[in-house]
């Protein structure tokens, strides 16, 4: 399984669109790694996690193959997760050259809103709606949808991802996890981790985790079992409100085994 990491920022992206606090303007100066986009992963070239705003720009620096991808599913519809006016890109008229539709997956208001939005362009998607804890099958791999702590008024999901005997967990955005994704995942085992840090050292794990939250969960996993010392655990969706550059993060990260995501970040498993 190959995961590219598109974008690893939260909603704002770093530097922030209009921000001018220390953290954004050193970003800025820094570049390179302290640079992030909206969050997205593409499994293998033909399965996208997301779809947010940056997009476009990810398949212009990533090159125009990335844009082939078969299957989407979404995690939930905040717009750094879900820019629907960019799907309906794919329509006729708009794109040429479109041979297959796109499956499109994700809760009750995906559904519904890629109903309303892509109106009168179905042949180019078909449109699939997630129940929590159900497992389907999406291209070559086998998708379960988790109940996540994060925009409580839908069901957000997290992803636990199968696919040539290997499993991934993509887990953001979301707080520390409800009891009901704790036990089903109970009995799996994960190769890669890929866990929402969007609050750094900021003391709060309620819709999004913090470092203290993502180094309580691999722990937690360690002591169950459902990691090895292979696994893969890497923290993403950061906000420039934490004020820690991709260097802090990763003294504060890699002691305890924790990867930090950055733009373009490879992950073979
Ligand atoms: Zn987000
Ligand atoms: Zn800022
Ligand atoms: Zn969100």
């Amino acid at each position: 399984m190959e995961i590219r990491l598109l974008g690893t920022a939260a909603a704002e992206g770093i530097p922030a669109l209009f921000c001018q606090c220390e953290h954004c303007e050193r970003a800025r100066k820094l570049g390179g790694k302290n640079i992030r986009t909206r969050t997205s992963a593409i499994i293998d070239r033909e399965l996208k996690i997301d779809f947010p705003p940056d997009t476009f720009m990810h398949i212009l620096i990533e090159g125009m193959e990335i844009s082939t991808f078969q299957h989407l599913i979404i995690t939930h519809t905040h717009h750094d997760h879900f820019f629907p006016e960019d799907i309906k890109m794919r329509s006729e008229i708009y794109a040429h050259g479109i041979e297959y539709p796109l499956s499109i997956s994700g809760n009750e208001s995906v559904v519904s809103t890629c109903k309303k939005v892509l109106n009168h362009t179905l042949q180019a998607f078909t449109i699939q709606e997630f129940k929590p804890f159900q497992t389907y099958k999406v291209g070559k791999a086998q998708v379960t949808p988790l109940k996540a702590d994060h925009k409580p008024d839908e069901n957000s999901y997290i992803y636990f991802i199968e696919k040539n005997g290997k499993s991934c967990l993509y887990g953001h955005d979301t707080g520390w996890f409800p009891n009901e994704t704790f036990d089903w995942l109970s009995d799996k085992t994960m190769d890669v981790m890929i866990l929402d840090c969007t609050n750094g050292l900021i003391d709060s794990r309620k819709n999004h985790m913090n470092i203290a939250a993502v180094k309580q969960l691999k722990e937690t996993f360690e002591k169950n079992r459902n990691i090895h010392q292979d696994t893969r655990i890497i923290a993403t969706h950061f906000s420039h409100n934490i004020g820690l550059t991709h260097k802090d993060l990763e003294a504060l990260l890699h002691p305890h085994g924790i990867d930090v995501a950055y733009d373009g970040m490879k992950i073979d498993i």
